[in-house]
């Protein structure tokens, strides 16, 4: 990055930081923080017996919940103990008795899988990087708003930061040398409930940081490192927490400081808070903050990537900083713009957050000066057209000006987003605009059920999981006896069902339901019928709605009780979308149609805790957005890998996976939205009726569903590989890493 900015340009604070962080220079790097996560392991290793201490250097890295055994091993201390800690490995270490520890210590086979765990994670921290122009001491940095690694973590709100929790673990795997920043949400993103009415409340939990596998970053003297922005006309200071993914560390800011105006500490209290100008501030911190944290821990990427234009700020800082330094301005935007590449993931302008000049100034007006920005330059970034005073500013106009190579998230989404931001590059034929596309990946293990894995290690080769983007190997799944395959399905819909009956109960009596109702919930679905699932967040485009569109028909597939068809629906309105939760509402007044209580169940608070059980256990998966505003969409991928099928409407990743042999495909194109909607519903109903369903039972002589699991087969050779995290990250590398 900016290496040659003098000592004395620095914009406040800077040169501050620089002595503080004189402990950190000299070492191998990323080692900012390294030295806290060290003594938090060595605190934690206190309370652990010898044969068992190296649990601590498990917990504080999340690797263990991509491994094998990762997560059995912890739940087996203590099942209920490891639910009530949510899952947080550290908690569960504290919480637990000296007595029971004691226990385990003495246990041989405990002993045994703890010491393979910590063997494997010291093995792969030992792995040379993956050979390439990213170095270790000259890493891609990854910036995000939000990061959706584990459940235990609440820093995601849906598939934005799920996907950079994949990203990092699939960089982790391939030995990618990667940081990632994002912010620490105190409160994290809302959960949700729903009321009698169906009408949805949001409430927020705080997180305690202090019982999470992190650490504060400290500088030489132990204090905590800190960089600050000027935000709103007052310095903010902002701390990082640091945590281990695999190889890769994760560093989360946050502004939650006592030396900070009271308001100042709210800023990173909450995900996608509803005030603009709290929002302002927020890429304030993740982008300039971000720049800022980078050069404090002395870490020089060869690269920033941004993902999503949240973090596009961090261009600014950057500018400033050369400028600072003596560059012309014509040099520091090339400088800047040959080391940022980009990921747009919103297929429609109207997504994307449009500031007036005047909601701008009072909020970073302040930060503009300090860098020496001449006022056109800032504004101007972020206009479709420069030099029109009166035109908003967006952030996505900026990250794609500042960016060297910009994608979109899907073949389709490339396309999209070039001709949505063609008015960036006026001179330019359509074709010629300079945004290409890398499809989005889930990372496989992380979403492969354990059952199914152990089916896959008994067919693939035994390094399968860290070549998951190999296409040929996948073509081992042919050898997978039917009889097998269905048994796991089998035992994947079942732990579903019964995760749907406990959830609905709940559910329902807090809801002071009718106990009628409430008693429906035990019979709630049945293991052996078709399992139907749509859970995504609850926007009107994905379009919950053409569920309900066709009703009659809706309820004459659940009355069937020769061939029955059950469902599955989840996912969060954001808090202000109205017509999102009218959507939920309506739903939910059905509940007391024959049928409905005890064939279709609204699973509350979807989350990365509810998504694994989910996306294993359906046998079907709808996806049924509005073209072409699913930009990638990556649960439907989630499903292939757990050898569920998909019925999805060609947009995003489906109009490039659709192959007419692995899932169903709805074409869906009319001009107005109404006649849109009634085809489409009209297609997933014909669809079901007369193809799907009666395909998933039609049973051999040994009651196998032969040519369903062929579908499934397919599926899986298909599309895992290809819509794999690892395939997502060696694109990332050919297509935005790599100089061209
Ligand atoms: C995968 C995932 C998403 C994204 O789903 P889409 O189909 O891409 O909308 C959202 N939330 C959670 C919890 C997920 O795991």
């Amino acid at each position: 990055m900016e290496k040659e900015r003098t000592e004395g340009a620095d914009p406040p604070g800077a040169d501050r930081e620089q002595k503080l962080q004189g402990g950190i220079v000299g070492q191998e790097l990323p080692a900012a923080g390294k030295q806290d996560i060290e003594r938090a392991i060595a605190e934690l290793e206190e309370r652990l017996p010898h044969p068992i201490s190296s649990l601590a250097r498990i917990a504080y890295n999340y690797r263990w919940s991509w491994t094998q055994d990762g997560a059995d091993l912890f739940r087996d201390m203590d099942p209920s103990f490891w639910q009530r800690s949510g899952f947080n490995p550290r908690w569960l270490i504290e919480a637990l008795p000296p007595r029971r520890l004691q226990q385990l210590a003495q246990d041989p086979s405990f002993v045994h899988r703890v010491a393979r765990l910590a063997s494997e994670l010291e093995a792969d921290a030992m792995r040379s990087p993956i050979p390439g122009e990213v170095t270790p001491d000259r890493p891609v940095a990854y910036l995000c708003s939000e990061f959706g690694g584990h459940s235990s973590l609440p820093l995601y709100g849906g598939g934005l930061g799920v996907l950079a929790g994949d990203v990092v673990k699939a960089a982790s795997d391939l030995a990618l040398p990667f940081i990632a920043i994002s912010l620490f949400y105190r409160q994290g993103y809302f959960h949700q409930r729903l009321d009698s009415q169906g009408w949805q409340i949001e409430y927020w939990r705080p997180t305690e940081i202090e019982r999470l596998p992190a650490a504060l970053v400290t500088n030489g003297e132990r204090r905590p490192l800190t960089v600050s922005v000027r935000i709103r006309g007052r310095i903010v200071n902002i701390q990082i927490w640091r945590i281990e993914f695999g190889r890769v560390p994760v560093f989360l800011l946050d502004t939650d400081r006592i030396d900070n105006h009271p308001i100042d500490r709210l800023i990173t209290s909450r995900l996608y808070v509803g005030d603009r100008h709290t929002r302002l501030a927020q890429y304030a911190v993740l982008g300039c903050g971000g720049v800022r944290a980078i050069r404090a821990m002395g870490i020089e990427p060869s690269l920033i990537h941004l993902n999503e234009g949240h973090a596009a700020l961090s261009a600014f800082e950057r500018l400033g900083t050369l400028l600072l330094g003596g560059a012309t301005l014509e040099e520091a935007l090339a400088r800047v713009r040959a080391t940022t590449v980009f990921t747009t993931h919103t297929p429609v302008a109207a997504g994307n957050e449009w500031y007036t000049r005047d909601e701008v100034e009072p909020v970073l007006g302040d930060l503009v000066r300090e860098l020496r920005l001449p006022d056109s330059v800032f504004y101007d970034l972020g206009r479709f057209h420069p030099g029109n005073e009166q035109e908003p500013v967006n952030l996505t106009p900026l990250a794609l000006r500042m960016s060297r190579t910009s994608i979109g998230v899907s073949e389709k989404h490339g396309a999209v987003s070039r001709a949505m931001w063609r008015s960036l590059w006026p001179e330019r034929e359509l074709a010629d605009v300079p945004i290409g596309h890398v499809t989005n990946g889930v990372h496989t293990v992380t979403w492969m059920a354990p059952a199914m894995q152990a089916l896959l290690d008994r067919f693939l080769p035994a390094d399968w999981r860290t070549r998951t983007s190999d296409v040929a190997m996948w073509d081992a799944i042919a050898q997978v006896p039917d009889a097998q395959l269905w048994q796991v399905r089998c035992d994947l819909r079942e732990r579903l069902v019964r995760e749907a009956r406990e959830r609905s109960i709940t559910d329902r009596l807090n809801r002071g339901e009718p106990p009628s109702y409430v008693e429906a919930a035990l019979r709630v679905f049945d293991p052996t019928a078709l399992t139907v699932g749509f859970a995504r967040r609850v926007a009107t485009y994905k379009r919950l709605h053409l569920l309900t569109r066709h009703l009659d028909r809706a309820l004459r597939l659940l009355a069937d009780m020769e061939r029955p068809i059950q469902v599955l629906i989840a996912g969060k309105a954001h808090p202000v979308d109205r017509e999102a939760k009218e959507t939920l509402r309506n739903m939910f007044e059905l509940r007391h149609a024959p049928n409905v209580g005890s064939r279709t169940v609204f699973l509350e608070d979807y989350d990365l805790e509810l998504a694994p059980c989910l996306v294993a256990g359906v046998d079907l998966w709808l996806n049924l957005p509005r073209p072409p505003q699913e930009a990638s969409g990556t649960s439907g991928m989630k499903v292939a890998v757990n050898g569920g099928l998909n019925l999805s409407v060609m947009d995003g990743w489906w109009s490039e996976a659709y192959d007419g042999e692995s899932g169903w495909g709805i074409a869906s194109g009319a001009a107005d939205p109404e006649q849109q909607d009634d085809m489409d519903a009209t297609a997933l109903f014909n669809l079901l009726g007369s193809e799907i369903i009666p395909l998933f039972y039609e049973r051999n002589a040994d009651g196998l569903p032969v040519r369903w699991l062929a579908r499934v087969k397919t599926s899986m050779r298909r599309l895992i590989p290809r819509f794999s995290a690892e395939r997502m990250l060696r694109g990332y590398i050919r297509t935005l890493y790599e100089k061209k």
